[in-house]
């Protein structure tokens, strides 16, 4: 469905990113796989995902706290592999904390890699998608970028920043084949989540599976951990020709945590 495309993914060497990089490649696109490790670790990842796949995957190391990186990643992405015209915006980062105890660097670190850094690689994709006439914008944002959680004050900031930014970008782009969406996943079992699964299963005794259940039951009513591959998924069909008229969403994907 996807073959002739190129796909960058940031953050995709583990968690959601990783699993969205699978989706693609089962659709038949190219991969830029995209994180902080060094090229010697992301090529390892790479040439596993070329392997299974039979797609071409290039691997790109940057660092999406600083502008400059964030702003010359899709230009790096098309010097290892090709012009991507699918962009996912989904590498980030979790800190919890009280507004009086949040350190100010996690909220500076938090902004620059959940927010800035999607404004950085759209800025650069938005124009070679224009010229193509074709282009799929994915940004990952959260059930935070849609309600409120305590002490998550820089990571609900980004993520309604992200839903934010994509609706407008998706706006602006609506007329030249391209569309911006956003995807809102809930607890999902990756490990960004375990320092929050620890802590409740620390309250608990060192229960783990208490601690999990524990976190489910105050918000996620299917009262199941999401499948990274389910992100993936839904990923790809927001790239699919069944979705070229839906632009400017953000979509839950929360087992009923923002229905309630
Ligand atoms: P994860 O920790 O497994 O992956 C995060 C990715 O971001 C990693 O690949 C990491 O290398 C990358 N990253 C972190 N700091 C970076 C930096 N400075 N520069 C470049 N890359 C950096 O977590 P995940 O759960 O897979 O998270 C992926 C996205 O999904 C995030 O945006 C997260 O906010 C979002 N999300 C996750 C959940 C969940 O429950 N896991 C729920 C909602 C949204």
């Amino acid at each position: 469905m996807l073959k002739g495309h190129t796909a960058l993914v940031t953050g995709s060497t583990q968690g959601i990113g990783l699993a969205i990089a699978r989706s693609f490649a089962r659709a038949g696109a190219d991969i830029v796989l995209h994180g902080i490790e060094p090229p010697e670790r992301g090529r390892i990842v790479a040439a596993e995902l070329a392997e299974a796949s039979k797609v071409r995957v290039a691997y790109v190391q940057a660092n999406l706290a600083e502008a400059e990186p964030s702003a010359a990643l899709v230009g790096e992405a098309t010097k290892a592999l090709a012009e991507p015209d699918i962009l996912v915006n989904n590498a980030g980062i979790q800190h919890t904390a009280s507004i009086e105890n949040f350190p100010d660097e996690k909220w500076d670190a938090i902004i620059a890699i959940n927010l800035s850094s999607a404004f950085h690689t759209m800025k650069a994709a938005v124009p070679l998608m224009r010229r193509r006439g074709w282009g799929r914008i994915v940004n990952i944002a959260s059930v935070h970028g849609l309600v409120a959680s305590v002490q998550k004050a820089a990571y609900l900031a980004a993520k309604h920043g992200l839903v934010g930014m994509s609706k407008g970008v998706a706006l602006e782009t609506a007329p030249d084949g391209i569309t911006v969406n956003c995807i809102c996943p809930g607890w999902t079992d990756t490990p960004l989540i375990q320092p929050q699964i620890d802590a409740r299963a620390a309250a608990l005794g060192g229960d783990r599976t208490a601690g999990v259940r524990e976190l489910l039951r105050e918000k996620q009513p299917n009262l199941m951990l999401l499948p990274p591959e389910h992100i993936g998924d839904v990923a790809v069909f927001l790239c699919s020709p069944a979705a070229s008229g839906i632009t400017g969403v953000a979509l839950p994907v929360d087992g009923g945590w923002t229905a309630q």
